[in-house]
């Protein structure tokens, strides 16, 4: 598995780091507000489990999987909710941590259907951001790494459900998706 990697971008000390990073400015910019984390399955899983636990405030968890139209490498913009939240979301402060954002249209539905149950504010964590490829005008609020427009895996992100598991974030050689 490891041998289908051709660079290592990010190990997990670097993301840990980051994490901690991130969670202290959560911790500031949450507190009383008892904020609702929503990880975005299934990508997010590990990077989730960092950041919730770097917020040294009150907060609650949730899951939601969402699946976007299109190939393995390239999302269309339309969503599919496989699993929805466990709890209404009207007037709650909403961190939705993703893996990474792309094009952006992923994000940009998500957001939509957060405003449309009319939540009190809705704010962006992603362990990647990818800003070259955007399409929608997508910012994320809290960002751990930007990574160049390479096809990238490890530390939940997959391709065709591989590599989820690697403790790392790292471009995945190309010959492995172009034979297919
Ligand atoms: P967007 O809607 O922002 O284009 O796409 C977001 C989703 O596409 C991510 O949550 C992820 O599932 C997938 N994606 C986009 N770029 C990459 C990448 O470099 N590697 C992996 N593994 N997935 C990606
Ligand atoms: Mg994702
Ligand atoms: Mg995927």
């Amino acid at each position: 598995m490891n041998n289908d990697i051709k660079e290592i971008l990010y190990t997990k000390e670097n993301i840990k780091e980051v994490a901690e990073k991130i969670g202290t400015q959560l911790t500031k910019d949450y507190a009383g507000k008892n904020p609702l984390v929503v990880c975005v399955l299934k990508g997010a899983f590990l990077f989730m489990a960092d950041i919730v636990r770097e917020i040294k405030t009150y907060a609650e968890i949730d899951f939601m999987d969402v699946s976007s139209y299109g190939d393995e490498t390239e999302s269309t913009g339309e969503i599919k909710i496989v699993k929805d939240l466990d709890v209404p979301v009207e007037g709650r402060n909403i961190l939705i941590v993703e893996d990474i954002i792309d094009t952006g249209r992923t994000l940009n539905c998500l957001v939509d259907l957060f405003n449309h149950r009319k939540v009190a504010s809705v704010k962006i964590c992603t362990l990647l951001d990818k800003p070259d490829r955007r399409v929608k005008g997508i910012r994320p609020d809290y960002v751990g790494f930007k990574v160049p427009n390479e096809f990238v895996v490890g530390y939940g992100l997959d391709y065709q459900g591989h590599y989820r598991n690697l403790p790392y974030v790292g471009i995945l050689k190309p010959a492995i998706y172009e034979n297919n």
